[in-house]
């Protein structure tokens, strides 16, 4: 490793420019700036390596490119799927940025760019994991396929379809990504899951139009009032959803994912403060992070209806939206829970609001004890000199169950951005010490997973 090591920081200059050059190129998936033009610049850098790039159309409406790599080895008896996405998200509000999203700036250790850490940074730190490998030991210790996302930012909307119809090109041994951030203390950390999603909308409307609240209150109903009543069924007194069936199907922590989860360096005071609260939510039995790692929770994430400006404005308003996203964890389907909520609805009397089901992500877990895990720890630890911590589940979602749950391959997550990396905010960054570090974990993590 050490020779590698070594070419890493020898080339570390010309890695970060290469990076500059990728990040200098939108590719707003949501926006549909630059993702094709990205997908040809993402696959010519892989090619430069030595890793033999297509660029497949995923049909659909959007025809998106996700870019698809592979390189074989002659003597590996393993195969690595590498999951990463080139798509970001929208840069605004560009005032808020001290330095433009898509010209690459390098201030106190850090590149400035949107993008930056995710998710091309730490795509590319797999990259250039490789020519470090190709360029001192000639052969590479396992195979690799390289799935790039196009549309991640945006829910993978292509990808499901496009995985179930091209199953034999990503069959793999196991695969690996990077994506998200490291621990505040600046450990790494290992992610064997995410929580998944269902997105809804709700729209109740009583009149055909916005009135003054003199002339016509009274008599006039307010769709308010309504959606309220509504919303509160959906919660008991110990904020517990009282969904039917709602919790039918999940499954507690296993013994290994309890003592992962004791492990994680957590102050709850500290974080209490940080976050400005007074409390947080119950059951009071249980932990913070078996909350969020395998609770389900129902959120309303917005709510808009009248005026909610400066000053005052009266009016009543004729209709109200409602955005509310579950995040539901291992062995709770998506579309089972949007039915449930649709059956409650009916239920206590509200099926005549409009109900919509905007998106929808699976859970998925790979198995704590999986023997990847110990070599993927291994590789990390040589790389980074720091124990990583493991987390059991993340709270976020992605696409991984097409991973898991369709192609049959574990999949471990080990974030290269640091906790401060501004994801989908202004002045996103990755600390360039962290990007050098990733590429040396992931040519690590190769060799130990060749060895598992
Ligand atoms: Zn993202």
């Amino acid at each position: 490793m050490e020779q590698i090591y070594k070419y890493i920081d020898d080339n570390s200059q010309r890695f970060i420019s290469e990076l500059n050059t990728l990040l200098k190129q939108p590719s707003i998936s949501s926006q549909r700036i630059g993702v094709e033009e990205c997908a040809r610049l993402l696959a010519g850098m892989m090619e430069d390596v030595g890793i033999r790039c297509e660029i497949l159309p995923m049909g659909g409406l959007n025809n998106p490119p996700l870019v698809y790599g592979e390189i074989f080895s002659p003597g590996a008896k393993k195969t690595v799927l590498i999951y990463g996405h080139f798509d970001v998200q929208p840069p605004e509000p560009l005032e808020a940025w001290d330095s433009p999203p898509f010209e690459p700036t390098i201030r106190d250790g850090r590149i400035y760019a949107r993008g930056s850490a995710d998710n091309k940074g730490q795509l590319f730190a797999h990259i250039k994991a490789v020519e470090a490998i190709m360029k001192t030991a000639k052969d590479l210790p396992v195979n690799l396929k390289f799935l790039c996302d196009p549309e991640e930012e945006i829910g993978s909307p292509s990808l499901d379809d496009f995985v179930r119809a091209h199953p034999d090109r990503f069959a793999a041994d196991m695969a690996y990504n990077s994506d998200g951030a490291m621990d505040s203390s600046g450990r790494p950390i290992l992610s064997f899951g995410n929580r998944g999603t269902c997105y809804l909308e709700i729209n109740y409307q009583e009149a055909n139009r916005d009135l003054h609240s003199g002339q016509f209150g009274g008599p006039v109903p307010n769709p308010n009032w309504r959606v309220i009543e509504f919303l509160s069924t959906l919660h008991d007194s110990t904020g517990r959803v009282a969904i039917e069936g709602f919790y039918d199907d999940i499954v507690p922590p296993t013994p290994a994912e309890k003592e992962a989860m004791a492990k994680i360096p957590f102050d709850e005071e500290k974080t209490r403060r940080y976050l400005g609260l007074k409390r947080f939510d119950g059951p009071e039995d249980m932990g913070y992070w078996e909350k969020i790692m395998f609770q389900p929770t129902l959120n309303i994430c917005g709510y808009s209806s009248g005026y909610g400006g400066e000053g005052t404005k009266t009016v009543l308003p004729c209709k109200t939206r409602v955005k509310i996203d579950m995040r539901l964890v291992k062995n709770q389907v998506p579309r089972d829970i949007f039915a449930k909520f649709k059956k409650h609805m009916e239920t206590h009397g509200f099926g005549d609001m409009e109900l919509k089901l905007l998106t929808t992500y699976n859970p998925a877990k790979t198995s704590i004890d999986h023997p990847m895990s110990k070599a993927i720890v291994a590789g990390v630890k040589k790389a980074f000199q720091s124990d990583p911590i493991l987390h059991p589940v993340t709270g976020g979602s992605n696409p991984s169950s097409i991973i898991t749950d369709f192609l049959g391959i574990p999949i471990i997550k080990v974030p290269y951005g640091s906790h401060d990396e501004c994801n989908h905010a202004p002045n996103e960054n990755l600390v360039i010490d962290l990007f050098i570090k990733g590429i040396k974990a992931s040519a690590t993590v190769f060799y130990e997973l060749s060895a598992s």
